[in-house]
């Protein structure tokens, strides 16, 4: 089977797949840093010019691009890229080039980074019900950009996937393994430094509401919507947002205030609307536009199904140990005991067929102490290896095996404390020789959701399309999507989103 054009392409034209060692996420330092301007001199607090502000967005944009990927169709970039150019001209910093993407992210969410990146999540589309809403938000996102707001960068990070592969073990070993190795690893738990834990301040909000909102007014879209958005936001974060400490969804940078919805409805009122111009000229025109696109969790970084990591792009599996919890992330997947007795990583260790080549570089910066010659796994090009570091006066194990598939070499990596490495040198071994060219059977396996539209009969409710159409959001989850409620009776013709479980397609 040929590589699949799931691969991002890197800005200086390499091919990288979504998690790979190179990324460093946790010593990156740009982000939504914007800095405040200084009025009159154009020139930021901070003396940062906007070239410089543009350089930071862009390094920072190829980031997010690479760790979050981007989602929806050609189309659906292209419309949401439409709508941002209108509003952007109508911004103080018309100027700068303007990007608009939808982002990879389940939750509802929308940034914007500096110099005029900016990004609105396939959870926040699947949310929206009109245009204006849209427009709305992707102005308050100009916004902040046009008025250089700077973020706030909490005290405290939180970690992005519930799996502290940091503590113990796992962050000592990789750390000292090589450096690269180690920052991916603890990459593994972190957030794109592009939203690093971040959040503006309520008054900052409340400037880029009215920024968004004029933006919207003069190409003659409602202000309006900005609070329907956000009534929106918060209806979804009532129903998600509780249990889950790890969500990263609108709110976490943009705080709302309880009467947010209030003012944007109020504001809205002092404005003069220009004569409208919508793309989609009605809901159910704007809700086409969002048929087929992903709602969930998705397939296309690999799933597990129970301890089998499939990954449909790059055409691999892989089994852990049972009972291990595990997690895929941007740079690694990661798995460890219940007892953090040891830690295994799944990563690409390099580009090219030779596993070799990979071996002996690793070898140069940590002596293996055993070495396999070339041998297959599964009929693919392999090397194992066994090496001992001493980190804080614990010895510790690493069980290595590159692999070399379709152009990359990947790197299973099993470490353990000396103590417990005999009986966890078995696992790792075999958990590396379980590599595997997908197979189609496996291949039908991977699921993923998509919203799809259903036309709701005469006097239907919720509950009642949800059983018939077979829909994976439950009724309430459908309501806030739909912006009803749950006992709504339904007059019958209305295009009402759903969450279908459906074969997941690889790109074409
Ligand atoms: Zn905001």
């Amino acid at each position: 089977m040929r590589r699949k054009d799931f691969n991002r392409t890197r800005p200086e034209g390499r091919v990288v797949p979504r998690w790979t060692v190179t990324l460093a996420f946790a010593t990156l330092s740009v982000g939504l840093v914007a800095c405040a301007a200084n009025p009159g001199t154009g020139r930021s607090r901070r003396g940062m010019s906007e070239e410089d502000e543009i350089a930071q967005g862009r390094q920072a944009a190829a980031e997010v691009e690479q760790s979050m990927g981007f989602a929806g169709s050609a189309e659906l970039n292209a419309y949401v890229a439409r709508i941002g150019q209108r509003l952007a001209k109508h911004s103080s910093r018309s100027h700068l080039e303007y990007e608009f993407h939808v982002v990879d992210m389940k939750e509802p969410n929308a940034f914007a980074l500096p110099g005029g990146y900016i990004y609105v999540s396939r959870g926040l589309l699947a949310l929206m019900n009109n245009e204006d809403e849209l427009a709305t938000v992707l102005g308050h996102e100009i916004g902040h950009v046009a008025a250089r707001h700077s973020v706030q960068r909490q005290a405290k990070s939180r970690p992005w996937i519930p799996l502290q592969i940091l503590a113990g073990i796992g962050g000592a070993a990789a750390s000292v393994v090589s450096p690269a190795l180690g920052s991916a690893v603890a990459g593994a738990g972190q957030l794109p430094a592009a939203l690093a834990m971040a959040s503006y301040s309520r008054k900052q909000e409340e400037e880029a509401d009215r920024l968004g909102q004029q933006y919207a007014a003069v190409e003659g879209w409602d202000p309006a919507a900005l609070a329907s958005s956000m009534d929106a936001l918060t209806r979804e974060q009532q129903l998600e947002g509780g249990g889950d400490p790890y969500r990263r969804s609108f709110f976490d940078s943009h705080p709302t205030t309880p009467d947010r919805a209030r003012d944007a409805r109020a504001y809205a009122e002092t404005l003069s609307v220009g004569p409208t111009d919508r793309i989609a000229i009605d809901r159910s025109a704007f809700v086409g536009r969002l048929d087929g696109l992903v709602v969930g969790e998705s397939a296309r970084a690999g799933v597990f199904l129970d301890r089998r990591f499939l990954h449909p792009e790059l055409e691999f599996a892989m089994s852990f140990p049972a009972g291990w919890e595990h997690a895929n992330a941007p740079t690694a997947v990661v798995a460890r005991p219940e007892d953090e007795s040891a830690l295994l990583a799944l990563q690409v260790a390099g580009e090219g067929d030779d596993p070799m080549a990979v071996a002996t570089q690793f070898d140069s910066e940590i002596p293996l102490l055993e070495r396999s010659g070339l041998e297959e796994i599964n009929q693919l090009p392999a090397v194992t290896g066994v090496a001992r570091i001493v980190d804080r006066r614990q010895e510790i194990y690493l069980f290595l095996a590159w692999i070399a598939k379709d152009g990359l070499v990947y790197q299973v990596l099993g470490a353990a404390p000396a103590s417990r490495w005999s009986s966890h040198r078995p696992r790792f071994e075999a958990t590396a020789r379980s590599f595997h060219q997908l197979l189609e059977a496996e291949l039908r396996e991977v699921h993923e959701n998509h919203l799809r539209l259903v036309e709701a009969g005469r006097g239907e409710t919720l509950s009642k399309i949800a059983a018939r159409s077979g829909s994976q959001w439950s009724p309430a989850k459908m309501a806030v999507a739909n912006d009803i409620t749950v006992q709504s009776k339904l007059s019958g013709g209305e295009s009402i989103k759903i969450s279908k479980r459906e074969r997941y397609q690889t790109a074409p």
